[in-house]
This record gives structure tokens, C-alpha cells and sequence, in this order.
């Protein structure tokens, strides 16, 4: 029979406690929160250090804060050490204000000011910088890093600007460049483009594990990061830009990265373009899609099976995007390796799959 020593028991408990309780175990955790297609993604190191990225809509009695804040808890931590507003879009600054009364924020990240116009969004950028105004504030630039625990964390757009230099094991040529396609005004006047292409986009590295999330920067905006050499290089774990619309998700970008996993943060109605999921199939290796929301312009025909899709329901959506839906709601939960291999779990569901470290 075998004998379990203490030290070994030690390690079999500490692998059977729950995976999420900040710095129990040494994962670094993500959950990407639905906020009904908003953007809130929460990365919690080994060592219980956080980072969030965006933090939802305002209003609706401070539902998106609501939300971060389980999953915070979830995760075992009680601040956010680092709050990235990716840019000044209610979808993704709106909850801050909401959340800093649940949870303090010590440290505010962003590109500096609204390139936005209209009383209502300026209205709302002071919001912001009056709570910004509170704790530290930082405004980054392409190449700067923040200091998240042992994370790796670098500033890969802002501003308008992008990285003038490859990241570490990037900078081949792209050969997915070759066909690009800028989108002109018809498409580039659909959404608050100025704004968006501002958007602070983000590589996470933990280990050999690698990820980016990038908010709402635009397709085009994608090209000088990505053509004519791929600055970013190879993604275990791609969380969706823009919510899966189609002004965002090029080629040049999803096919060069090649990631083996994405996370769209979409709402029913917000996001979750057919040309994107289109995109996503066409990969060399398709990665495995899960869905925050069931895409309703997505239909039976594009999304995926529903164990890979965190909320079902199809409900109000405001003409600005903002799905009015005030029940229960799911995360998408990852479990990222510093082998680079990484677990994603439906909290609705807790239908999960592994994907083992990069060949
Ligand atoms: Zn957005
Ligand atoms: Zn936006």
C-alpha cells in the first residue's frame, strides 16, 4: 500500500481546494463577466494580485458591479489592484463608478482622454475622471508594462498608437496580411470609431501561456499591429475584440495569432457577427469558441453548441446596445498554467474542456 507522507498530503489537499481562491494554487484565473455585451474580464494571479479589464454598463441598480464583484469574490480577492478602462465607452468605463463603491480600485489605466464628443458622453468621461481622480492614475503607451504579480503584462495599443516592436517570440512575417482590406467609411461610421481605436489593448503572458484582449480596436487598426510582421505572435487564449462585431477580427489578426481558444463577450444582440464567427471557422485550426451570450444574428447556422454558451436567454435589448436582462447570470471561468496549458469551465453549466501546453 502506499503510504501518503504529510508533504503529499499537503499537496493533495492544496490540488483538491477550490481552483479560484486568490493565490491557493498557481493558476491565474480569468473570468470574463457578462455584462450583456459589455466588456469586464477579471485576471487574478497566484498570489491574489487583480487586474480588470473594462468594468461594464452603468445603471440597471449597479447590475455590471454586481457581477465583477461575485466574480471577485469568487476568486478570493477583496480590490482591484489594476483597473484598465480599455476606452470611454459606456459598455466598458460605465460600471466604474458603481464598482468602486462595492470593491476599491487602486490603481486607473487608460489612454488619457475621451476623443468623443456630445454632452452625454463627455458627461460620463467626468464621471470617470472624477473617480480616477481618487487613486493612482497612469496613462500608457504601446511597449509599457504594468506590474501585476508575476504576470506579463504589456500595453500592445493605446492611444491610437501600437507597438513599434514585436513582443518577445513575435515579429515574423504575416502572411495573412496579403488581401487586407481597410474598411472604409461606411463601415468605419457605424460605431463610435474614433473612440474605439483609442482602445488600450492588452498581451497577458503567464508562463508560456499567452493571451490579449484588445476592447473595441477597430479593424483597421489591427493592420499596422499585425502587417507587415505579426507583433504579437502566437495566442493560447484570444478574447474576442469588440464583442465579436464585424468592425473588428481581421484575418491579418485572428489567422496569425492562431489561437486555440476565444471568449466573445457579446451580447444577444451586441456583437456576435456572422462575419466573425465566419472568421473564426476559417482559422487553419479553428479555435474552440465559447460564447458569453447566444448570438441572436448569429442563429442556429453560427453559434456553438450550447454547453459552450455561458447565458441562453434572449432578452430586451436597448438601441444602444444595452440588453435590459436583470437575472441570474454566468461567467466563463479559465484556469491558465504556466505551461501554458489552460481549463475553461461554463459557470452555467460547469461543462469544461482542457486544452494541454502548446506543440
Ligand atoms: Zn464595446
Ligand atoms: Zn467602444
Amino acid at each position: 500500500m502506499r503510504v501518503i507522507t504529510p508533504l503529499l498530503l499537503c499537496l493533495v489537499l492544496a490540488a483538491a481546494s477550490p481552483a479560484a481562491q486568490g493565490g491557493s494554487d498557481d493558476t491565474l484565473d480569468i473570468y470574463t463577466v457578462d455584462v450583456e455585451g459589455g466588456e469586464a474580464t477579471l485576471f487574478v494571479t497566484p498570489s491574489g494580485e487583480s487586474m480588470l479589464v473594462d468594468t461594464g454598463w452603468p445603471g440597471f441598480d449597479g447590475r455590471d458591479a454586481d457581477r465583477i464583484a461575485a466574480a471577485a469574490a469568487d476568486a478570493g480577492v477583496s480590490q482591484i489592484d489594476y483597473l484598465i478602462v480599455t476606452h470611454f465607452h459606456g459598455d466598458h468605463m460605465g460600471g466604474a463608478v458603481q464598482l468602486a463603491q462595492r470593491l476599491p480600485i487602486r490603481n486607473f489605466i487608460d489612454h488619457g482622454t475621451t476623443v468623443d464628443e456630445g454632452e452625454n458622453r463627455l458627461a460620463a468621461f467626468r464621471l470617470y475622471t472624477d473617480l480616477r481622480g481618487g487613486g493612482a492614475h497612469r496613462v500608457v503607451a504601446p511597449g509599457d508594462r504594468l506590474p501585476v504579480g508575476d504576470l506579463d503584462v504589456v500595453i500592445i495599443a493605446s492611444d491610437g498608437a501600437v507597438l513599434d516592436a514585436p513582443l518577445d517570440g513575435a515579429g515574423g512575417a504575416n502572411p495573412y496580411c496579403e488581401g487586407f482590406t481597410f474598411h472604409g467609411e461606411d463601415i468605419t461610421s457605424r460605431y463610435g470609431n474614433a473612440e474605439d481605436d483609442q482602445s488600450v489593448s492588452t498581451f497577458v503572458g503567464f508562463g508560456a501561456f499567452r493571451s490579449v484582449i484588445m476592447g473595441d480596436l477597430n479593424w483597421n487598426k489591427e493592420h499596422p499591429l499585425m502587417c507587415p510582421e505579426d507583433k504579437v505572435g502566437p495566442i493560447d487564449l484570444y478574447l474576442v475584440s469588440h464583442h465579436g462585431s464585424e468592425t473588428s477580427g481581421s484575418e491579418a489578426l485572428v489567422h496569425a495569432i492562431a489561437p486555440r481558444a476565444a471568449i466573445m463577450n457579446n451580447g444577444p444582440r451586441k456583437g456576435g457577427a456572422v462575419q466573425t464567427f465566419e472568421i473564426l471557422q476559417a482559422a487553419d485550426n479553428p479555435p474552440d469558441l465559447w460564447q458569453n451570450h447566444y448570438s441572436i444574428p448569429g442563429g442556429e447556422a453560427h453559434n456553438r453548441p450550447e454547453q459552450f454558451i455561458a447565458n441562453l436567454e434572449e432578452d430586451t435589448t436597448l438601441a444602444d446596445g444595452r440588453a435590459v436582462h436583470m437575472g441570474a447570470s454566468h461567467w466563463i471561468h479559465v484556469a491558465a498554467r504556466r505551461d501554458g496549458s489552460f481549463t475553461v469551465t461554463n459557470s452555467r453549466n460547469g461543462f469544461s474542456r482542457t486544452y494541454g501546453p502548446r506543440e
